[in-house]
């Protein structure tokens, strides 16, 4: 964003809450939120709300509205989204379709873009040279300049399959600072290869959809979980080739099980919903997610808003935190829900 167009947006820093409905909020993703809300409104910043429906198979009826509903029972509120309207209507992806495509368009244009017909299994099967595989797989390539358009790609499915549309990916390192995490450099071309910024022909992803409306609705500061911080370099490319300003990063560690394995409903059950249902009041929720982070004492019920003065991202673990029988405790329940 440059500057004139900050002025226009009337404040400097935007942040968001970019939930995806795939699942009921729990104290992980609640941790998460709080300091991404902390972190905007102790700048006086404005928040906005964007419900990142895009990943059709895992979208679950009723969990966009109930993630509204549990982020405002834990007390924290937005100035723009779903339910308040704002500048930068829909705040819903599954309704910016079109939006996308544009992006999408201009990146076709530019010939950074082409149709890949490859299966998850093509792509193990192409493993070539040993590279980063915290990454998961790499893609060496295979339909790049192999088909003239998306029709002559469909045509080369014999099965249900669509082909999906790769951002191609240059040579060279991808540096950014995060604000938790220090400085990142990444090799995307040697990493990642080039990678799906759409499984549709009308160009719906996460990876552009994210980038494209983080840039069209202001947002200065992206506060999220760092099992994101790895896709990052990813959109750096994409705001780049799109032509667009990026905001700062701020990529926050996961809440944990006793185990260390990313939070999940073998480790009790944690949603907010049940919490709530059990009697445990919003305060003390927000007390225990605020103490993880060195805010809040042991056992304090208190408010975001109470939390305002005393946020500093610097008392953030680097460490993940683990949710396990000290954690049930502090919410008074002895009776952990399987
Ligand atoms: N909607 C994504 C999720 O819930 C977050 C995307 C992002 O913060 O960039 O995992």
């Amino acid at each position: 964003m440059k500057g004139s167009e900050a002025v226009e947006l009337g404040c400097c820093v935007r942040g968001r809450l970019a939930p995806s409905p795939t699942g009921a909020l729990h104290v992980g993703n609640a941790r998460t939120f709080l300091v991404a809300w902390l972190s905007v409104r102790s700048r006086g910043g404005r928040v906005v709300f964007r419900m990142e429906d895009l990943d059709h198979p895992k979208v679950k009826s009723g969990a966009a509205g109930e993630a509204m509903e549990d982020l405002r029972w834990l007390g924290l509120d937005w100035d723009e989204g779903p339910d308040c309207g704002g500048p930068h209507a829909p705040y819903v992806q599954g309704e910016r379709i079109g939006f996308y495509r544009e992006g999408l368009n201009r990146l076709l244009e530019k010939g950074l873009v082409y149709p890949c017909v490859c299966s998850r299994r093509d792509v193990e099967e192409a493993q070539g040279a040993p590279h980063d595989m915290a990454e998961g797989l790499y893609y060496p390539g295979t339909c790049r300049g192999r088909f003239a358009g998306w029709e002559e790609a469909a045509a080369a499915l014999s099965d249900s399959r669509l082909p999906a549309w790769r951002f191609r990916v240059g040579e060279g390192e991808v540096s950014f600072v995060d604000a938790f995490h220090g400085e990142q450099r990444h090799r995307v071309d040697r990493e990642v290869g080039d990678f799906a910024i759409a499984r549709h022909r009308d160009g719906a992803g996460y990876m552009l959809a994210v980038v494209m409306d983080d840039a069209a609705m202001g947002i200065t500061e992206v506060a999220r979980g760092d099992d994101l911080l790895s896709a990052t370099p990813r959109q750096l490319l994409l705001y780049e080739a799109l032509g667009l300003q990026p905001p700062g990063y701020f990529h926050v560690p996961l809440v944990v099980g006793p185990d260390g394995k990313r939070l999940a409903k073998r480790h009790g059950d944690t949603r907010i919903r049940l919490l709530r249902e059990a009697g445990v009041s919003a305060e003390s929720v927000v007390g225990l997610l605020g103490g993880w982070c060195g805010w809040a004492d042991e056992g304090e019920e208190v408010s975001p808003r109470e939390l305002l003065g005393r946020y500093d991202p610097a008392t953030i673990p680097t460490e993940p935190v683990v949710f396990g029988a000290a954690a049930w405790q502090a919410l008074g329940i002895t009776d952990v829900p399987g």
